[in-house]
């Protein structure tokens, strides 16, 4: 009898310890999927915290080890050069058919199938000179929704044509975002931010606040409850006879996009807001706000280089 009492009673203790505020705020930061990731969490003890931040880096690690495509070794590479058919993992086959749901939504402006794209722009970044138009042409054969099929039921993913790059840079950093966050959900923490090079999720504010500091662009806003991904071209692209062309490739000319805006797109979870940003970036003012507005829950804000339109969703 006594031991239930005490057993009923012992969550209660921790509860009200947490509840009162006796919180502590822990930073971690390690380097991953090319970015430094970022996670700041408010947790009873240094121990429960570090354990869950280890976890969730943990998952960064082996998602990365699934989609990379630097990783001749990662499943997606092996899937690419295999054409597919086999059983692929439930984190692999989640994203993929995520962006499948995003290229239609987008009309075919986001598309993971712009490898063979990225690889020509990876080249002219090295070179600093722009693709032969042939295999420009060549890549754009190898580009397409309509290139690739899922099967749910065997949860196999097959590829049309040889050649064929998936690319998931746009989405599989919001989906580990999404991962070390429920990760750390798990842990008992609910206070919690996952930042991945600049695109991040936050939980409920830290203890006494209204909402995370967030600097948007040079402006604080205070967010609790949701995800965050920014895509522009202020950091990555290519100059070449005055002309910059950013890492996001229009599926459409097989060219980097040449436009200098910043896409904040914010979503419930972060590997929507990932994959939306690139799709509204590709997509353009006009009709990227028209996306969004049908979304629930979703919101952009889109600066261009002279002025600053935005558009939010219920
Ligand atoms: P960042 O990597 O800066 O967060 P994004 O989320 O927009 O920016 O992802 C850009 C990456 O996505 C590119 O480096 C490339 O790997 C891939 N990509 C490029 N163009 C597209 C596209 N149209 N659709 C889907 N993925 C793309
Ligand atoms: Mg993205």
């Amino acid at each position: 009898m006594q031991k239930h009492y005490w057993l009923s009673i012992f969550p209660l203790i921790v509860c009200c310890a947490v509840a009162s505020g006796a919180t502590e705020r822990f930073e971690f930061e390690e380097l991953h999927m090319g970015v430094p990731v970022r996670i700041i969490l408010y947790a009873p003890t240094s121990e429960i915290a570090s354990k869950a931040a280890q976890d969730a880096f943990a998952a960064f690690y082996s998602l990365n080890k699934i989609m990379s495509d630097y990783d001749s070794d990662s499943e997606l590479s092996q899937l690419c050069a295999t054409g597919g058919s086999d059983q692929v993992s439930e984190d692999l086959f989640v994203v993929l058919r995520a962006a499948k749901h995003y290229s239609m939504i987008s009309d075919g402006a986001f598309d993971v199938t712009v490898g063979p794209m990225v690889r020509l722009w990876r080249r002219s970044r090295r070179q600093r000179e722009l693709p032969k138009e042939l295999y420009v042409e060549q890549a754009k054969e190898l580009v397409g929704n309509h290139l690739w099929e899922l099967n749910e039921c065997t949860r196999s993913v097959r590829l049309l044509k040889t050649g064929m790059q998936f690319d998931l840079g746009a989405i599989a950093k919001g989906y580990a975002i999404d991962k070390a966050f429920e990760i750390i959900q798990k842990h008992g923490i609910s206070s919690q931010l996952v930042d991945a090079g600049g695109d991040f999720r936050v939980g409920s504010p830290p203890p006494g606040a209204e909402g995370w500091k967030i600097d948007k662009g040079g402006e604080i806003v205070l967010m609790k409850e949701t995800a965050m991904a920014t895509s522009g071209g202020k950091f990555q692209f290519v100059e070449i006879a005055g002309v910059r062309y950013t890492h996001i490739i229009d599926p459409t000319t097989g060219y980097g996009m040449t436009e200098l805006q910043t896409v904040y797109l914010t979503a419930p979870t972060a590997m929507e807001a990932d994959a939306l940003a690139t799709a509204v970036f590709v997509l353009g003012k006009e009709k990227g706000m028209a996306l969004i507005a049908k979304l629930p829950n979703v919101s952009v804000e889109i600066v261009l280089p002279e002025k600053k339109v935005s558009k939010e969703t219920e």
